[in-house]
């Protein structure tokens, strides 16, 4: 980007010099020529003034040296005199245009460019008052040949004038890329006091991505640390337990125990790996690459169905109600949601709690709502039960069977569904999660869904 924007300021400066060089040559060598037409006309007149025209011819010395040529032809273009040449052996000069047009108006003037002898000629004629005509001549250099005397000179001021250019495009350059160069070096601070007003909203973003970058790597690496924490103390259960079996310190009922407990602790490994995947996956995949037209109200109904032995075995009155209603999402994503939010609903229950799972339609967008009489999530746990593995009684979740990372999954579906998510829990009293989804309106087989609000 220097570079370029260095060699376009020389070459936008070369050329400017260069362009106005050569107007200057063409005004100064114009303003020569009309300086030399003066002159001749100066003389031709003081020549027409003069009383003895014809003594002032032959006498004058500036004539007789022929640094003026003068030419002096009768009313029919005859030459009657001319200082250079013999005037009769001269050509009749009736057609010259200066003279046909003193002449015709009293006065004439003609420029004839010679691109041999690279000389222009300057003429100047006047009719005098016996209808004759004086004409008064004079060689000079043509453009080309000014030119020629000149290039040295042009050259030699083209090069300085270049070579100013140069330093100072350098300069230039190097100031106005000072304030990128700066961010570039330090993305993580960018002054904003010396960036331009258009690179603001440049800034920004880099900023916000880079505190985004902090941020996600942080949090991984919190996660990576909480799942291994996760997995060592299942593991080590099974470990401490199998080699107890090993060494022959069990016996009898105990082995039954043991062997109970390390099957427990290898499903919670196995949910917990199943939960991690399931998490890094809805991380990395791109929204709807799998979206169709799915009934919200069946897989509720049915996930409903499934869980009524795990309800009963919790004491918890499990229903559903609802109708048929359809969501543009994925099969499976739904039945994740209903299951982890009714698998909450009635670990978190009491014996003889109800739980109530209602799929409706309000307002053309379709709604799901898990509500359970259950213990309540206190009003300073309400904001981070979403994150991952936060968890407010750790020891029941444990003894549940519960990950800490089934709303976790939650919250990132319901983001892949663009659906908003609202939780009322009163300690105690029992807890009502709702997740509204975004209007949806079927165009037909083979068309796909459209949303209401969306051209
Ligand atoms: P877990 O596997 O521990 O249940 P979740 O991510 O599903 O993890 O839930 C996080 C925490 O939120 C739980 O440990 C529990 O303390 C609280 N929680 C979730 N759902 C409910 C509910 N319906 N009633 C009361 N507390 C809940």
């Amino acid at each position: 980007m220097k570079k370029r924007i260095y060699s376009q300021m020389t070459a936008i400066a070369a050329i400017a010099s260069f362009a106005t060089m050569l107007l200057v040559a063409f005004v100064c060598y114009e303003l020569f020529c009309g300086q030399i037409l003066d002159d001749l006309r100066t003389d031709a007149y003081l020549l027409k003034e003069a009383d003895n025209l014809e003594g002032i011819l032959k006498s004058d010395e500036i004539v007789s040296g022929g640094l003026l040529r003068v030419t002096w032809v009768d009313g029919r273009g005859e030459v009657i005199f001319e200082n250079n040449a013999d005037a009769a052996g001269m050509n009749n000069h009736s057609g010259r245009p200066e003279i046909v047009q003193a002449l015709a108006e009293g006065e004439g003037q003609a420029v004839r460019k010679s691109y041999t002898v690279q000389k222009s000629s300057f003429y100047y004629a006047v009719r005098l008052e016996d209808g004759s005509v004086i004409r008064v001549a004079k060689e000079a250099d043509s453009i080309w040949s000014v030119f020629a005397g000149i290039l040295p000179a042009v050259l030699v001021v083209l090069v300085l004038l270049l070579v100013l250019c140069m330093v100072i495009a350098r300069f230039l350059t190097k100031s106005l890329l000072a304030p990128i160069e700066k961010i570039a070096q330090d993305a993580e601070h960018p002054v904003e006091e010396e960036t331009y007003e258009e690179l603001v909203p440049f800034v920004e973003t880099i900023r916000k991505q880079h505190e985004d970058i902090l941020r996600s790597a942080g949090v991984r690496q919190e996660f990576t640390a909480n799942v291994s924490h996760e997995l060592k103390t299942p593991l080590a259960v099974i470990s401490g337990y199998s080699e107890l079996i090993e060494n022959g310190m069990a016996a009898g009922e105990d082995i039954v125990r043991f062997a109970g407990e390390i099957h427990r602790n290898s499903n919670r490994l196995l949910t917990l790996i199943d939960d991690v995947i399931r998490l890094s996956e809805l991380d990395a995949s791109e929204r709807e690459e799998e979206f169709g037209m799915v009934d919200l109200g069946e897989i509720a109904e049915t996930c409903v169905d499934m869980l009524q032995v795990h309800a009963e075995k919790h004491g918890v009155d499990l229903r559903f109600e609802g109708e048929r209603c359809f969501v543009y999402s994925e099969k499976r994503m739904m039945e994740e949601l209903v299951y982890n939010l009714c698998d909450n609903a009635i670990r978190y229950n009491r014996e003889g709690g109800k739980v109530r799972v209602a799929v409706k339609n309000e307002n053309g967008q379709p709604v799901l709502c898990v509500e359970d009489t259950g213990i309540g999530i206190g009003k300073e746990h309400q904001e981070r039960i979403f994150e991952r593995f936060y968890r407010v009684d750790k020891s029941r979740s444990k003894s549940t069977g519960g990950t800490g990372l089934g709303l976790a999954i939650v919250k990132h579906i319901v983001a892949k569904n663009r659906a908003v998510l609202a939780l009322e829990s009163e300690q105690g009293e029992g807890t009502r999660i709702t997740v509204t989804f975004e209007a949806v309106f079927y165009l037909g087989a083979g068309r796909g869904p459209g949303h209401l609000g969306e051209p």
